[in-house]
């Protein structure tokens, strides 16, 4: 029998472009500013970030393979709903969430006073406790393509514990 760990750990990353006269959407929340996100969905990159990140520690492929930009259902979509979903598809494979750490890199605006909203956003539409969602912020000290407020960039890691005991490895076994 193959050897699989019971933690899995995955890791996501999502870009998108800032235009004026769109609305910026981060971790589920509507951020206050002059420029949103270009995007077939609501542009949350924190989200289609962790999505990746808990897809990838799932093995379950990728957020444009379940859900395709070219799918006109996906389209204006809160990203919370493809969190949802995600988070569905990984606890039907056996996994639950351990942590997710997400690092949001835009230039402007500062976000550091929305933080705790988007923790409680994450965690309500993950279905987990605030504390194990950490999110954080930097700038690129206006360098690239985030310095130059051209688009927004967030990186993800989520670490999924095996909630199957049957398929754990090495479980002692009773005799009859
Ligand atoms: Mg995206």
């Amino acid at each position: 029998m193959p050897m699989t760990s019971p933690f899995r750990i995955g890791s996501g990353y999502d870009v998108h472009r800032l235009a004026g006269g769109l609305e910026l959407w981060l971790c589920g929340v509507k951020v206050p500013h002059s420029k949103g996100a270009v995007a077939h969905s609501d542009g949350d990159v924190a989200i289609h970030a962790l999505c990746d990140a808990l897809l990838g520690a799932a093995n379950l492929r990728d957020i444009g393979y379940h859900f395709p930009d070219a799918n006109d259902e996906y389209k204006g979509m809160d990203s919370k709903i493809l969190l949802r979903r995600t988070m569905c598809m990984v606890r039907e494979k056996g996994y639950e969430l351990g942590n997710a750490d997400v690092t949001l890199c835009l230039q402007r605006p500062k976000v550091k006073d929305l933080i705790p909203a988007m923790q409680q956003r994450l965690a309500q539409a993950m279905q987990t406790d605030a504390e194990n969602i950490s999110i954080k912020a930097t700038t690129t000290e206006t360098l690239g393509f985030v310095g130059r407020e051209e688009g927004v960039a967030a990186y993800a890691v989520a670490l999924l514990l095996k909630t199957d005991r049957s398929s754990l490895p090495n479980q002692p076994r009773k005799r009859g």
